[in-house]
């Protein structure tokens, strides 16, 4: 997971981000999943907070050293401090106002005024993320609620007083402005965005009908606030009663739970059947909130002269529909690996039927801990292939004060990297020893790295990347990680419990998540085509997609169907997920060409600087054009065939180890 910050200033927030439907929160936050982590960010947090309330009295107090807790006074000494720029902040806000119909004049007018914005953002990472992870460190901590509240809604309010900057911006001709830029030293490193403004000015409707639209701004979120409140806070989970007698209600953290340890296939079932009857029973209003979910989005791209609802979600990053179309069409064609991994689960678990919800059990019994200090031991010398440059600022990322790494009461749940610009890269874990989260280590440190790199090599502008390249930098680390842990090992349980971990990142990651993508595209197509959006249409759609994904492998669970209504994804962040699928299929290239060493040394070593050239790019061009430049294209089946081959060679592996434990 890496936490992004979407602050809603600057040219690239105004430009693209604000003319594409509702962005109400100032933070976008990407979850890493695999299949049965799909729990909204919400959902978790309210578990958790449940589940703290319940163990208060067993709450011994730990005190967890220094070294291991985050340094924020890297940001800010104390309050005080904070207050200071958040003043300063203010005045440069009201003074960015002065420019109003000022900033076409010339081309000195306009640099000045991108330079005074652009320090508006430098300094809101600060200011806008110290209360925010002091919130995180201590949900209870109220100063910093305070004062996260206090600037989010200046940004809000600034958001609203700088709506005049892109239409005014798109007032220069093209030409202009190349001009300008080809004669001015100093608007260079603002290129790249500018230019994305103009290409995307088509879709930019004249004064009036922004103005008009952006009345219908917070209503278009009402789908996924209908959602989260029917899904979070009105939702009655029923009960499962075990066969040792415990009682539990299957919420979506419990669900997990048993789905991941219980070893008793009818309590699986049970667990199963009762968690998503709740979905089924709600399945009318489910349907019609996703109903109203596809009508917006086919409203916004006919609005906004899209062809298509899937162009006007790719277009923002200039990915062509053709590489979602090609990501669903290999992964489904190519779901053998899927299928023979279901087959092989069956056989080693020893059960008659195999089932979904026999999916994510372990298959050997195998409870190593690993301690901190050497999960990090790991993590730094399962890098080492990336170079001297790569490793020594490794070091630096695991140093003292960038990792909150123990749970503690009140902190939030999960883990994320986020960079602090003009300080460090700070990461959140809730280290439990477990393999699953060494391997999260590896996946944060990776989005790390990504950004020392690009904070490195880039000018403020274009230092940002996107999604679309983010989960290419955590998933290779992952990748070494395994490799090296592998390699380490004598323990054949602990062979097959790596090859189990990264087995599930293929079938989670890429699999799950192309399954989910068709589904979105199928599913918006429904209402493009003006044919009737049902429940029961919904479900046809997800169950042909199991029957095409599993075949016969799997059982078929008719109740299973309903999965649709489960996916905040779908309801949250429409034409999200597939990103997922295609970043482990770019990682996978990535991790081929620098390691196989079927390739030459020179080549490797070739591909290897092509890769840390893309870690140092940031958002200086189109994700895909950055990914061209480095080697890999999405757009042809081989690159994503790549994964899908990656996937029988760690079968082989595994059907391999099983055979030495028989
Ligand atoms: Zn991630």
């Amino acid at each position: 997971m890496k936490k992004r910050i979407l602050i809603l200033t600057g040219i690239l927030a105004l430009g693209i981000a604000s003319h594409f439907y509702i962005n109400q929160n100032y933070i976008k936050k990407e979850k890493k999943i695999a299949s049965q982590k799909m729990i909204s960010q919400k959902v978790q947090e309210k578990e958790v907070e449940i589940e703290e309330k319940k163990d208060e009295i067993k709450e011994a107090v730990v005190k967890v050293e220094n070294k291991y807790k985050w340094n924020l006074n890297d940001i800010y000494n104390n309050w005080s401090l904070w207050e200071k720029d958040l003043i300063q902040m203010e005045k440069m806000m009201e003074e960015i106002k002065e420019y109003k119909g000022k900033i076409s004049e010339n081309s000195e007018i306009f640099t000045k005024f991108l330079k005074l914005q652009e320090k508006v953002d430098i300094l809101s990472y600060k200011v806008y993320l110290y209360p925010n992870m002091k919130k995180d460190l201590n949900g209870g901590d109220q100063k910093a609620g305070e004062n996260l509240q206090r600037i989010i809604t200046l940004f809000s309010q600034y958001s609203t007083s700088t709506a005049w900057v892109t239409p005014e911006i798109l007032t220069i001709p093209r030409e202009t402005m190349v001009s300008w830029i080809e004669k001015n030293q100093d608007l260079k490193p603002y290129e790249f965005n500018l230019m994305e403004l103009y290409r995307l000015q088509g879709h930019i409707l004249d004064a009036k009908s922004e103005k008009l639209i952006s009345y219908y701004g917070q209503y278009q979120g009402a789908p996924k606030s209908i959602y989260s409140e029917l899904s979070t806070t009105d939702i009655k989970f029923g009960e499962v009663e075990f066969k040792d007698g415990t009682k539990l209600p299957m919420t979506y953290g419990n669900y997990s739970k048993i789905m991941a340890t219980n070893l008793d296939q009818g309590d699986r079932k049970k667990a199963f059947d009762t968690h998503y009857k709740t979905f089924e029973d709600y399945k009318n209003t489910y349907g019609a909130i996703y109903r109203s979910s596809l009508q917006r989005d086919f409203a916004v791209a006919q609005t906004r002269n899209y062809s298509s609802t899937l162009e006007a979600a790719l277009e923002q990053n200039n990915i062509p529909t053709s590489v979602y179309e090609n990501l669903i069409e290999v992964a489904k064609t190519n779901s053998e690996p899927l299928k023979r991994y279901a087959r092989l689960r069956k056989e080693i678990l020893g059960l008659e039927n195999y089932h979904s919800y026999d999916g994510s059990i372990p298959l050997v019994d195998f409870q190593k801990e690993y301690e901190y200090d050497d999960a990090k031991q790991y993590v730094y010398d399962s890098i080492a292939p990336l170079g001297q440059d790569y490793s020594s600022k490794m070091k630096t990322a695991i140093s003292d004060g960038w990792i909150d790494v123990y749970e503690s009461k009140g902190k939030r749940s999960g883990a994320y990297s986020v960079g602090v610009y003009g300080v460090h890269p700070y990461m959140l874990m809730n280290y439990n020893k477990t393999l699953d989260n060494v391997f999260t280590l590896a996946h944060e440190l990776g989005h790390t790295m990504h950004t020392l790199l690009s904070s490195e090599n880039q000018p403020f502008a274009t230092h940002g990347y996107t999604i679309f390249v983010a989960e290419v930098a955590s998933t290779f680390n992952e990748r070494l990680l395994l490799d090296h842990m592998l390699k380490n090992t004598t323990d054949p349980k602990e062979k097959i419990a790596l090859l189990q971990q990264a087995i599930r990142g293929i079938t989670g990651t890429f699999y799950f998540q192309s399954l989910l993508a068709d589904y979105e595209l199928q599913a918006h197509r429904l209402v493009e085509d003006g044919k009737p959006v049902t429940p029961d249409v919904l479900s046809k759609i997800m169950s042909d997609l199991f029957r095409e994904y599993y075949g016969d492998s799997v059982e078929t669970d008719k109740i299973m169907e309903i999965l649709w209504a489960r996916i905040p994804h779908f309801f949250n962040s429409p034409y999200y997920v597939y990103q997922y699928a295609t970043c482990f299929a770019s990682s996978s290239v990535f991790y081929d060409r620098i390691t196989n060493e079927s390739y030459s040394a020179k080549e490797r070593e070739e591909a290897l600087a092509k890769y840390l050239t893309l870690l140092k790019s940031g958002g200086n061009d189109n994700p895909m054009n950055q990914l061209k430049k480095a080697g890999v294209d999405l757009s042809k089946r081989e690159t994503v065939e790549a994964v899908t081959k990656d996937l029988d060679k760690l079968l082989d592996q595994l059907e391999e180890e099983i055979n030495l434990i028989k």
